[in-house]
């Protein structure tokens, strides 16, 4: 579903990634740790090509991005990102912000739109609050509404970049339960986070980022009990 070849990126002299290859099966669940400042929303970002690379390939679902730059809204078709900061649109309601991309950007009808957002609404466990604000609603709920109003475009890979760093703790099972219920129904996903948990009891590999690289990826069972770096291994002492 997703393959990285011999990635190299620079932010001006600075190389942010360093000899990145990756592949992603179809259904397949990864979780990117490593210290901040290690590359990891860089690349999960190259993958919709929020961010360009210099040097080597993606090809997503088929669609090389790095080919052609009109592949570029195709692969954004098929890749739905989830952020730290939520990014709702506040003067939208829910149901409006789940709509607002299927109807500008794909001509759903607005009646089609909307059975769909309510649909993936209660996916999420809060069709009561479509028609709130975002301001209206806790942390943990509006960082649901933006996976949901990610759904709504039918993705066929979800990335989710730190989806719960910026939540209260109460908040975090809600969200983190939300992705478990996505890996269950087959989805392909990226996560970035330090939820180590979730990384254990939902990932198929966990990949360990550092200064750009990818310095280690084992299943979660292999990763946690037998880190093989030593980079790993301080990380892991840090954050368990
Ligand atoms: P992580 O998500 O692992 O914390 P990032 O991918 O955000 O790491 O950043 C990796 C490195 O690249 C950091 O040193 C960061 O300061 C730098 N960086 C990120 N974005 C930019 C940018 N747009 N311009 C220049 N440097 C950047
Ligand atoms: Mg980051």
């Amino acid at each position: 579903m997703i393959r990285i070849e011999n990635v190299n990126k620079w932010y001006g002299q600075f190389q942010v990634l360093t000899g990145i290859d990756l592949q992603v099966r179809a259904g397949e669940r990864i979780v990117i740790c490593g210290p901040s400042g290690s590359g990891k929303s860089t690349l999960i970002r190259c993958i919709n090509r929020l961010e360009t690379v210099q040097q080597g390939r993606i090809v997503v679902d088929g669609i090389d991005l790095t080919a052609n730059a009109r592949n570029v809204d195709a692969v954004r078709r098929e890749v739905g990102m989830v952020f730290q900061q939520f990014n709702l649109f506040p003067h939208l309601t829910v149901l409006q912000n789940c709509t607002l991309a299927p109807m500008s950007t794909r001509g759903v009808p607005q009646a089609q739109a909307e059975a769909t957002a309510m649909k993936y609404l209660e996916r999420v466990r809060i069709p009561e609050q479509a028609h709130k604000y975002p301001a209206q609603l806790s942390g943990g709920q509006q960082q649901r509404v933006a996976i949901a109003r990610a759904l709504c475009m039918t993705p066929k890979i979800m990335l989710f970049d730190e989806p719960t760093s910026a939540l209260d703790p109460e908040m975090v099972k809600e969200v983190l339960d939300t992705m478990i219920g996505l890996a269950e129904d087959g989805m392909t996903m990226l996560c970035v986070t330090h939820e180590m948990g979730f990384a254990r009891s939902v990932a198929d590999r966990v990949i360990f980022m550092a200064e750009g690289r990818i310095l280690e990826q084992a299943p979660p069972q292999q990763f946690f009990s037998a880190p093989q770096h030593a980079k790993t291994q301080a990380f892991l002492g840090q954050i368990l």
